[in-house]
């Protein structure tokens, strides 16, 4: 189906970006509009940012129906995206212009397009040639077609500003206004493959194949780190390229991507556009633009790449598709993974989901015959697996107040003797996470939510990890006013560097914790460095676990693996089996064998053992079989309800209600459980209640959802979320 064009007058139904309940009628402007034109519309005294959605319904008073002000200079929106932005809508249960909103977060796209000088290859030759001018000429020959400022074009050819200018005399370089947001170069699908291994060429070829179908499919790339996944699918990006449609790679985190564009270089010649909170607002700008109009062929970016406007996607590839950090926990509630699914499907485009430890959703999709799959068995070249072991610490003699046993901290000396990297991993973030006043028993906790505040020694205060509040370490007790009784209870990272540094004096240490670093930028650097032998022992959050190469590292020391088994959420095992492998992973990326200790008080527990015994297959059949006993994801649907307000009674009082107002849920064999006290109970002073809704799959649970939740009105200082599979229970 093609779009349609509407003439001059013609009414039009035009989203807006504002809440509304509905679309809204105008005239089609002078020169009339394509459907999926971005337009500034009236609205009252103001113009907005809108969509023309389809013709108009007609439905309102014509002699009061006003024009589209202009259609905005940027390419329509595909049919296939709006398809994509209702649907999205539908599953989350979001308001449509939330949905567009998300899908127009670049600045500046109502402006008209400000021009700038650029220069390119002229007609005529200068008669007398110098290497300068050969210089300049060679630059532009060899990007043909690109356009360069004066001052790029002269810093690439490592001349003056004034050989361009006397080229252009000549005739032999013109000049010319174009508009600021360019096209991405392009990129050359052969231009540094390498050569695969045999399994990784066998994936390869299965990808290219699914690509030519031309068809949605979904296909899990499961390998253990360093098995070569990367190679493999960016051989897809290649394919997609060379049939002359657009790839998306999304990535969990930004830190990845400094390392992780520098190889899209390498490999296909030029940089891809990036997209997410680190790039600028003109890049921004431009990126949303290029895509829009098919200029930019390969985008790298965090989730919210997903909606930009491609017009001819042909691959998204969902890099470390497990990470919890492709679920979007405010404003619109969306999981990428998922959506990415949908976004291939509505487009005819295939998705590659790659990961070392899948979702048990993706690897019940492979199992329901939905995903294909691929495996990579093998790290590649001489790299091997690290050997797994546990240490059982009800066995280690250890002081109170120190977490490295001696049998972890005799493996670290080993290492220090032979120059190789070791890793203590503790998924905690500060000092300590208690600070108790050892004369009357309290917990400083934080003013406005049901939390205790972490002291950060590194930033000489103490701060709350649900609202980022802070505040100077007192030196008296709260509650009773003991002076000099505070005391830190338990381990954070920066706690861990000091006990470490305590035990290996002549080592050097670096603490990687997202928090200890002003920006994305100086985190990079500083991972770089490290990656390069500027660390002999490296304390680390979760964040260490996901991607980066340590190449020098050989040892990993889990200090507390029991910590996420702890919790009551239903993917606790999940994720602790994921994040112990995945930090293992970390270790003996290069030649030599690494080796991960876990530090554990349950050396029986079923997690454990399965972590240790390396068995994932294991795993996730032990794990699927548990729940689809219990009916829960991926083998039933849940939604999360979560009622806030700064007034306790009335979010107990409407939870209480709805949870006896229940008819639409049942009709759909839905239970609803609740409301109870979220875990964290109150957050930024807001008092929040949740109800859990569990049916069947295959059940029409939106539209039941919706249905439940329009019986009810809300005071107006209640707010209510629905959050579609909830993957937090906070
Ligand atoms: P994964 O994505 O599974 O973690 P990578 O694709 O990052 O694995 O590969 C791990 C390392 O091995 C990288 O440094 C990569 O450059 C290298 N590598 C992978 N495949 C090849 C190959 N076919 N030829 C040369 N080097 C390779
Ligand atoms: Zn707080």
């Amino acid at each position: 189906m093609t779009d349609s064009f509407f003439q001059t007058g013609e009414l039009v139904s035009v989203l807006t970006t504002q809440p509304l309940d509905r679309m809204l009628d105008y005239k089609a402007p002078e020169g009339g509009c394509f459907q999926g034109a971005f337009v500034e519309v009236p609205l009252g005294p103001r113009k907005v940012l809108g969509v023309v959605w389809g013709r108009g319904k007609g439905d309102y008073d014509l002699a009061k129906i006003r024009s589209v002000t202009r259609v905005l200079d940027a390419a329509p929106m595909g049919e296939d995206m709006r398809a994509f932005l209702m649907r999205a809508a539908d599953y989350t249960l979001t308001p449509l212009p939330a949905m567009l909103r998300l899908a127009t977060r670049a600045p500046g796209l109502g402006d008209h397009q400000s021009m700038r000088r650029v220069y390119r290859l002229g007609s005529a030759t200068p008669d007398r040639m110098t290497d300068a001018r050969a210089s300049v000429l060679k630059v532009l020959r060899d990007y043909g077609g690109l356009s360069f400022t004066l001052g790029e074009l002269a810093e690439m050819a490592g001349v003056g500003t004034s050989v361009v200018k006397g080229l252009v005399k000549l005739g032999a370089v013109s000049e010319e206004d174009a508009p600021r947001d360019t096209p991405y170069p392009r990129l050359d699908p052969d231009h540094g493959g390498k050569a695969l291994s045999d399994d990784q060429a066998a994936g390869a070829s299965a990808l290219r194949a699914a690509l030519r179908s031309d068809a949605y499919g979904t296909t899990l790339l499961k390998g253990v780190t360093g098995s070569g996944k990367t190679e493999v699918y960016l051989e897809a990006v290649a394919e997609c390229l060379r049939m002359g449609r657009q790839a998306l790679v999304l990535l969990p985190e930004i830190a990845l991507s400094g390392e992780f564009i520098t190889r899209v270089e390498g490999r296909f010649g030029m940089k891809p556009a990036e997209w997410h909170s680190g790039v600028t607002m003109t890049e921004r700008r431009r990126c949303w633009r290029m895509v829009g109009q098919g200029d930019a062929q390969l985008v790298v970016g965090a989730r919210s790449a997903l909606f930009l406007p491609y017009r001819n996607l042909g691959l998204i590839v969902v890099d470390e598709e497990h990470d919890t950090s492709y679920k979007q926990e405010d404003g619109v509630l969306y999981n990428a993974r998922d959506m990415a699914v949908l976004r291939a499907a509505l487009t005819g485009a295939q998705v590659v989901l790659a990961s070392a430890t899948p979702s048990l959703e993706s690897w019940a999709n492979v199992e329901a015959g939905k995903y294909a799959r691929l495996d990579l068995t093998a790290r590649f070249g001489a790299a091997v697996m690290p050997r797994m072991g546990a240490i059982d610490m009800r066995t280690e003699d250890l002081p109170a107040g120190r977490w490295v046993s001696p049998s972890l901290r005799a493996k670290v000396a080993d290492r220090l003797e032979k120059g190789e990297q070791s890793l203590i991993f503790l998924n905690r973030r500060g000092y300590a996470p208690v600070t108790l006043c050892r004369a009357c028993g309290h917990q400083i906790g934080c003013d406005h939510c049901d939390a205790r505040m972490v002291e950060h020694r590194f930033l000489k205060r103490l701060m709350c990890h649900q609202c980022g509040e802070t505040k100077p370490m007192p030196s008296t007790c709260p509650a009773c006013g003991v002076e000099g009784k505070l005391n830190a209870v338990g381990p954070g990272v920066e706690r861990m560097g000091e006990e470490v540094a305590a035990l290996f004096p002549d080592a050097r240490i670096a603490v990687l914790s997202s928090d200890l670093f002003g920006s994305a930028r100086a985190l990079k650097a500083h991972i770089a460095e490290i990656a390069a032998g500027g660390a002999d022992i490296i304390i680390g959050t979760q964040l260490v676990a996901k991607g980066h190469n340590f190449p020098q590292l050989t040892l990993v020391g889990v200090i507390d693996a029991d910590l996420g088994l702890q919790g009551s959420d239903l993917r606790a095992a999940e994720r602790t089996f994921q994040l112990m492998q995945q930090v293992a992973g970390r270790a003996g990326r290069a030649e030599t064998p690494g080796e991960a200790l876990l530090q554990t008080y349950q050396p029986d527990h079923p997690v454990i053992r399965a972590i240790l015994a390396g068995d994932a297959e294991g795993f996730w059949s032990a794990e699927a079989a548990e729940r689809r006993a219990a009916g829960v994801p991926p083998y039933g649907r849940m939604a999360g309800i979560i009622l806030s307000s700064p007034n306790v009674q009335e979010v107990f009082d409407l939870g209480g209600e709805m949870a006896r107002r229940d008819a639409p849920l049942r009709k759909i064999g839905a239970q609803v459980f609740g409301p109870a006290p979220a875990p964290i109970a109150r957050v930024r002073g807001r008092h929040r209640v949740r109800l859990l809704v569990k049916a069947d799959k295959g059940v029409p649970l939106q539209a039941a959802l919706a249905e439940w939740v329009g019986q009810f009105r809300l005071p107006a200082n209640l707010r209510l979320a629905i959050d579609i599979d909830p993957q937090s229970f906070y």
